[in-house]
């Protein structure tokens, strides 16, 4: 079999060359391999490389640079904008390098980035040990990791990157550097939050935080303008060892949850409490007294239980925009309840998050996660069933993110989709653009890495 790129080569030859396997169409688990999480991504790519070691991924590079066939890089293969796959390319598949080196008396990990988040944060917790990712476990810590990383530990711990130390990557001209403060420095603030633009991250070290288990896990609330405004507004006064997600959406047919509330407009809220237990109860009963719950799971347990398990087979369709807001006083969770009353998606949501504490406190230009002083995330989203009803649905969320939007136009680049130039611009406003484009221009001046949020090199000189 030859490729329709400037040069062929043949899958015998990239078997041989490979200690990894390589899946073709036709292959038995072909379909299989190139499912994604998105259910709207449905590509062919002609080669899923499951490459085993750095040795493979340089190789894989350099047959991409050789032959100009287009290059994708997958690790949890949860990219919105489905990034992670490629019609008639090459995918880089990390999800069998799941090697995970702790040093318990160092605080320390090495990890290789097959690694889903919950991989890491069982793993780590059998020692006492914790880092911070996202709110769900089978995302990939390739991803995550290098976009920035925002979840349960955010205040407390900071972003995913305010624990990276090290990372190993291979870069377009198939070099494996080690990269870290003191080695490549520029590459290595570019890669705390400049995603896969720079090159594939075979394993990254980080700083494990002592943690032997929070108060935490999910508080339904009925959903109001009050208690929306008042979740957040409690989220804002908590210590920052508290970290929380609202969720404001229909209610899913959750089976603990009372039948006449399925439908219903709810929060459902995920919190994390880092900290002492009774200290962890005290924080979080301001938020069960907002309301009567409708469900109240929070309790103390394991750090890993926050990562329920998940269906490998839910592959939803859904549409959605990223933004930071200043604010959600009563008007705006009035107009959030608004929109999402107006709205008969399957599924719904505007989802809250308040930053601040440890991410705060890193200076916006100390990596390329630019949004430090941000104060709260939302990100809303809508199901839709079918290509006909996208376009509605499309419309739906861009008219309630314009009905959001206050004075901080930035972005979160993890969360973006296919949306163009000037979103990817609004993740990495003014300097740190020039700055990642210059680092892009000294590490992959051909743009090889370019199927991600892409940062195109600077023209020379
Ligand atoms: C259900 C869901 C929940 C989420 N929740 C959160 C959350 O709470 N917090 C948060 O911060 N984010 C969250 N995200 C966003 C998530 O961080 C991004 O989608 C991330 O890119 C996914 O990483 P992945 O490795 O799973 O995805 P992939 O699709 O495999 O990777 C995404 C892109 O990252 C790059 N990449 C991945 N691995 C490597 C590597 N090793 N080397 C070089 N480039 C690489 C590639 O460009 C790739 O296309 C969520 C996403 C989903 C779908």
């Amino acid at each position: 079999m030859s490729m329709t790129a400037s040069t062929t080569f043949s899958i015998p030859q990239l078997r041989a060359d490979l200690r990894g396997r390589v899946i073709v169409s036709g292959d038995a688990d072909y379909d299989e391999a190139r499912t994604v999480m998105s259910g709207e991504i449905d590509r062919r790519p002609a080669v899923i490389a499951r490459v085993a070691d750095a040795g493979d991924v340089a190789r894989v590079v350099g047959l991409a640079r050789e032959t100009g066939i287009e290059l994708a890089v997958r690790s949890g293969g949860h990219s919105a904008a489905g990034h992670c796959t490629t019609d008639g390319g090459i995918v880089i598949d990390l999800r069998d390098m799941k090697a995970l080196e702790i040093d318990v008396e160092g605080r320390t990990c090495w990890a290789e980035t097959g690694l889903t988040a919950a991989e890491v944060t069982t793993a780590a917790a059998a020692h006492g040990l914790a880092i911070g990712f996202g709110d769900t476990g089978s995302v990939g810590i390739g991803g995550i990791t290098l976009g920035g990383g925002v979840g349960f530990l955010v205040r407390k711990h900071g972003l995913t990157i305010d624990s990276l130390l090290a990372a190993d990557v291979v870069t377009a001209d198939g070099e494996l550097l080690r990269v870290d403060a003191a080695s490549h420095p520029d590459l290595f603030w570019a890669i705390r939050g400049g995603g896969g633009n720079f090159g594939v991250a075979t394993r990254f070290q980080y700083r494990l935080h002592e943690l032997d288990g929070i108060v935490g896990g999910m508080l339904v609330l009925p959903a109001t303008a009050e208690t929306v405004a008042g979740f957040i507004a409690t989220s804002e006064a908590a210590p920052e060892e508290l970290s929380t997600i609202a969720n404001v959406m229909n209610c899913p047919p959750m089976p603990f949850l009372p039948e006449e509330v399925h439908g219903q407009l709810v929060i459902l809220g995920m919190l994390a409490y880092a900290g002492d237990s009774e200290a962890g109860k005290r924080a979080i009963a301001p938020f069960r007294a907002l309301a009567t719950p409708l469900a109240d799971m929070v309790k103390p347990m394991p750090y890993p239980e926050i990562y329920p398990p998940e269906d490998d087979s839910y592959h939803p369709t859904a549409v959605a925009l990223t933004m930071f807001v200043d604010g959600v006083d009563d008007a705006v969770a009035a107009s959030i309840m608004e929109h999402l009353e107006r709205s008969d998606a399957s599924m719904r949501v505007a989802q809250l998050r308040v930053l601040g504490g440890a991410m705060a406190r890193v200076p916006d230009d100390a990596t390329a996660f630019a949004h430090r002083s941000s104060r709260i995330m939302v990100n809303v989203a809508a199901f839709y069933e079918g290509e006909a009803d996208r376009p509605a649905r499309q419309a739906w969320v861009e008219e309630f993110a314009a009905a959001l939007r206050q004075g901080d136009a930035g972005a979160y680049v993890n969360f973006l989709g296919d949306e163009g130039e000037a979103r990817i611009r609004d993740a990495y406003p003014g300097e740190t653009w020039k700055r990642l484009a210059a680092i892009k221009a000294r590490y992959d001046p051909t743009n090889l890495f370019r199927l991600n949020q892409n940062i195109p090199p600077a023209p020379a000189g």
